[in-house]
């Protein structure tokens, strides 16, 4: 019998599609990144990312017991979480039922999620966070990942499109969000957002130095604010135990989370849920949605 299981975890980004493989002490071993360009591949994608890992495991799993292979995805999913309905990054996806075509060609099981419950599982490790009562992640990147964790379980919804905070109307704002509605809340507080902003009002200084230099700048103050807002609504409804915030815009050198956390005490309502805020942050490390992954499929299959 085999020492360790094993969990090959996969984070398909935009840009790169990371993967590796996780034991049940959470060692990660085989580690790649890789361009996604290079892996999905000529018309049918699924089935060259397929064969890609048929490779991966024939090269790098060799003799191991792999018991659960298992994907991030940027995307909005169906409830049973086999059909990408919309994944605007990731070429060939959308409308796909991904888990069957993936499904058909290994023996163990192929599991999938949005990429942000995957590095909301992550941070509880991280931060040993017990997977209980109302816990919610918001991840600001390019746009806002959000997860909802109701008594150890993330709420994935009616059609299984619960969380998408982003997409929160803004009143008076007609500019069209990525997802075809007019005046969505990313649209404002998203990475995508900053990168106008710098490029209209600070175009001497680099993205990534914004905060760091002219953090105390009133552009960037009101940005604070704003950013703190849809964190705040979904705080004032759901009054969760742990409020875990993390993605890019947060990890930038400088980023003010003492102002963002006074915005976010100053809208919630008193005395509670303000005056018990719970408040972590994660590490926005490369390879947490891999770990994540593999906590995922682990949770959920119960090895
Ligand atoms: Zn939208």
């Amino acid at each position: 019998m085999a020492e360790h299981t094993y969990v090959l975890g996969i984070d398909i980004g935009g840009t790169n599609i990371r993967m590796g493989l996780v034991d049940e002490n959470n060692e990660l071993s085989e580690y790649l990144k890789v361009p996604q360009e290079s892996i999905l591949t000529g018309e049918d994608t699924l089935e060259s990312l397929a064969v890609y890992l048929e490779g991966y495991l024939a090269e790098r799993a060799k003799g191991k017991d792999v018991i659960a292979i298992v994907a991030g995805i940027p995307a909005a999913m169906s409830r049973d979480r086999s059909t990408v309905l919309n994944a605007p990054n990731i070429r060939g996806f959308s409308g796909k039922n991904v888990q069957a075509a993936l499904q058909s060609h290994f023996s163990c099981p192929v599991l999938l999620e949005r990429d942000a419950t995957m590095l909301f599982y992550y941070d509880l490790y991280q931060h040993n966070i017990p997977h209980k009562d109302i816990i919610i992640g918001c991840y600001i990147g390019t746009g806002i990942g959000n997860v909802i964790s109701v008594d150890g379980k993330p709420l994935v919804g009616n059609d299984g499109s619960a969380g998408e905070l982003g997409h929160i109307p803004v009143w008076d704002k007609t500019d069209i969000c990525n997802c075809g509605n007019e005046g969505c809340m990313e649209s404002h507080v998203g990475g995508k957002y900053l990168v106008e902003l710098q490029k209209t009002t600070f175009p001497d200084v680099d993205i990534h130095d914004l905060f760091a230099e002219r953090g105390d700048a009133p552009e960037l103050d009101r940005y604070v604010e704003h950013l703190s807002l849809p964190i705040t609504t979904e705080i004032n409804i759901l009054n969760p135990a742990v409020i875990i915030l993390g993605g890019g815009v947060l990890s930038m050198p400088g980023f003010p989370k003492e102002r963002l956390e006074k915005y976010i005490y100053k809208h919630s309502r008193k005395p509670f849920p303000a005056d018990n805020l719970h408040i972590v942050y994660s590490d926005n490390g490369g390879e947490n949605g891999i770990y994540g992954s593999a906590l995922y499929a682990r949770d959920i299959l119960g090895k």
